[in-house]
C-alpha cells in the first residue's frame, strides 16, 4: 500500500509515516507544504492521502477540491486542529472521506486509514478470498486450503496487493511503487526472488492459486477455472 502524508508539522508527519510502515509495511511519502503535496498527489498512485487542513502553499480544502474536480477518487483522510472543526463540513462536501481531530490516537488513525484503503478498493471486508486462498488484512495472515501459509512481510504485501486485483496483470513497476518508498528502483532485482518464494510457499500448501509471471508485462494472481 502506498500512502501520501501532506502535513507541515514534520515530526507529526514522520510519526504517522513510521506507524504505517511498522504496522502495515506501507510505502509512505511525506510532503510538508501544500504545493509539493498536491503535485505528488496528482502524479503518484496512492492508495490513501492523509492531509492536514492548514498548510503553507495550498490548504487542505483546495487540494481536496482540485483532486476531486479532476476525478481523482483516492481516499482522503483529513487531520484538523480542534479550532478548525468548522471547516469539516466543507471538507466532507468537497469529497474528503473521513477526518480526525488533533491530537488523535495513532491506533485510531491506522485503523481508519486501513478501512478507507479497503473501501477505496471496493473491498469492505477484511478478509480477501480467491478460490481456496484467503487473506486476513487485519491479522495479516494467509491461509491456502485451510492451512496457514507462513509468509515474510514482503511476500505478504505482494500477495495482498495482488489479491486486491485478482486476475489483473500488475506491472513490476506498479508493485515496486506500492512496496517501497522513493528508492524503489533499488529493489527491482529482488522482487523476482520474493515472488518466486511466495509462489513456492503457496504451492507447498497445495494451494491452487498461482502467481503467474507474464513476460514483459508483470504478474497476475489467478486460479484454475475448475477450482473457482
Ligand atoms: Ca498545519
Amino acid at each position: 500500500m502506498r500512502i501520501l502524508i501532506i502535513e507541515d508539522e514534520v515530526r507529526l508527519a514522520e510519526n504517522v509515516a513510521t506507524a504505517f510502515r511498522d504496522r502495515y509495511g506501507s510505502a509512505v511519502d511525506c510532503a510538508h507544504d501544500g504545493l509539493e503535496g498536491f503535485s505528488l498527489a496528482e502524479s503518484g498512485h496512492y492508495d490513501l492521502l492523509i492531509l492536514d487542513l492548514m498548510l503553507p502553499g495550498a490548504d487542505g480544502l483546495s487540494i481536496v477540491t482540485k483532486l476531486r474536480t479532476r476525478g481523482d477518487a483516492t481516499p482522503i483522510l483529513i487531520l484538523t486542529a480542534r479550532d478548525e472543526r468548522a471547516h469539516v463540513i466543507d471538507l466532507l462536501n468537497a469529497g474528503a472521506d473521513d477526518y480526525l481531530t488533533k491530537p488523535f490516537d495513532l491506533g485510531e488513525l491506522l485503523a481508519r486509514g486501513k478501512a478507507l484503503i479497503r473501501r477505496g478498493k471496493g473491498v469492505a471486508n477484511t478478509v480477501l478470498t480467491l478460490g481456496q486462498l484467503s487473506l486476513n488484512s487485519v491479522e495479516q495472515t494467509v491461509h491456502g486450503d485451510s492451512q496457514l501459509v507462513d509468509l515474510s512481510p514482503t511476500e505478504y504485501r505482494i500477495l495482498e496487493y495482488l489479491m486486491f486485483r485478482p486476475r489483473a496483470i500488475v506491472s513490476k513497476r506498479e508493485l515496486l511503487e506500492h512496496l517501497y518508498d522513493y528508492r524503489w528502483e533499488h529493489h527491482s532485482n529482488v522482487i523476482e526472488a520474493h515472488v518466486s518464494n511466495l509462489r513456492k510457499k503457496l504451492r507447498a500448501t497445495g494451494e491452487l492459486a498461482l502467481v503467474e509471471t507474464i513476460r514483459g508485462r508483470g504478474y497476475r494472481l489467478s486460479v484454475p477455472e475448475a477450482s473457482q
